[in-house]
């Protein structure tokens, strides 16, 4: 059967060994774990052209974050193992990562259709202290549901520990291409609420997993919904106005949603689940609407949400610092300004 790679037993030990020859390489620093976001998009160019300017801007969004909150960012267009094309991609690669980066202590997966729209809100990491696996859902839609969105696999963190590499071989072998993927796909639709007929696909398989190893695998999961680590876009894209009315950045959850997704909308494919015009509009806007949090720092703001054109919001001075003390989000971790 399908495996990602040789089996590897004993990476906990192994990396703790590393950690005592490499003591410049700490998984924390100054208390909080050093985390690496991981996006990607197919080797070639998208079958819509304008698909790629919005893979442009999708990762534009992730860099910002990234740096304002000292994330490291590896963009991945490769597909390492031929049999894992598509979204099963992200399997292999965080698999060697984890690998290659012993210092990482969390691989935060993100996919490009997801882009971050509240770039003060911070994860709340030791929250997570007793937990390998953070996945946007709910208990009730996974367990008395069986729902196949009842979690999302667009935006999750593993931790590099052993109990993840052992999810991921198990993960894994409903992902190759072809009859295996096929035959894969009817199981998850037979087994999962709500699911069309189509091939395996990468969220489906794991929610099938968690169902039916339980008790394995749970009491390592942190099922997250008091913010929005994944937010469906429909009815969060339209509020964004009425958002920057009542509240500010920093909350994280309805009020002002930490990463809004575009769930079916393919842009870099031919076909999705809603018109491609309905779908690039509403990406749009939210990327104007996180990149208006990284601008005002610069005395910037779009025009509106619509339009890529930017106005100055205040004048030029001779004692900059005061704006940087002001606006600099670095300093406001608490989102109050
Ligand atoms: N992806 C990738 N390589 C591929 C296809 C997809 O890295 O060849 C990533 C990309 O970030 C995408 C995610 O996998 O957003 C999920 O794939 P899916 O086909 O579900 O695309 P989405 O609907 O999220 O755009
Ligand atoms: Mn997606």
């Amino acid at each position: 059967t399908f495996t990602l790679g040789p089996k590897i037993r004993n990476w906990d030990q192994e990396r703790k060994t590393w950690f005592g020859q490499n003591p410049e390489y700490p998984n924390y620093i100054k208390g909080k774990p050093r985390i690496l976001l991981l996006t990607g998009s197919p080797p070639k160019p998208c079958d819509n052209p304008i698909g790629d300017h919005y893979l442009l801007k999708s990762i534009k969004n992730k860099i910002d974050y990234c740096r304002l909150h000292n994330i490291e960012i590896v963009y991945n267009l490769a597909h390492l193992d031929k049999e894992l094309a598509g979204y099963w991609a992200k399997l292999p690669m965080i698999r060697r990562l984890m690998l290659s980066h012993p210092e990482i202590e969390w691989i935060w997966w993100m996919d490009s259709d997801a882009f971050f729209t509240d770039m003060v809100f911070e994860l709340p990491m030791s929250k997570y202290d007793d937990y390998n696996l953070i996945l946007h859902g709910y208990p009730d839609l996974l367990f008395e549901q069986k729902s196949w969105i009842s979690v999302n696999t667009g935006s999750f963190l593993f931790r590099n520990c052993q109990w993840s590499l052992d999810l991921l071989d198990v993960w894994a072998p409903m992902g190759p291409k072809g009859p295996i993927r096929e035959e894969a796909g009817k199981i998850l639709t037979a087994n999962l609420k709500g699911r069309p007929a189509f091939e395996a696909d990468d969220q489906s398989a794991l929610i099938y997993l968690l169902l039916s190893q339980k008790e394995h695998w749970m009491d390592k999961v942190f099922l997250e919904n008091s913010f929005y680590l994944h937010g469906y876009w429909v009815g969060l894209v339209d509020r964004y106005e009425e958002m920057i009315e009542k509240y500010h950045p920093g909350l994280g959850d309805e009020r002002w949603p930490f990463v809004t997704h575009f769930v079916g909308c393919k842009p870099c494919g031919s076909y999705g689940d809603y018109p491609v015009e309905r779908c690039l509009s509403s990406m749009e806007r939210a990327f104007n609407f996180a990149d208006n949090q990284v601008l005002k720092l610069y005395g910037f703001r779009h025009r509106g949400l619509l339009s890529p054109k930017i106005k100055r919001i205040r004048n030029e001075t001779v004692t900059p610092l005061e704006f940087v003390n002001q606006f600099d989000i670095r300093r406001h971790p608490s989102g109050s300004t």
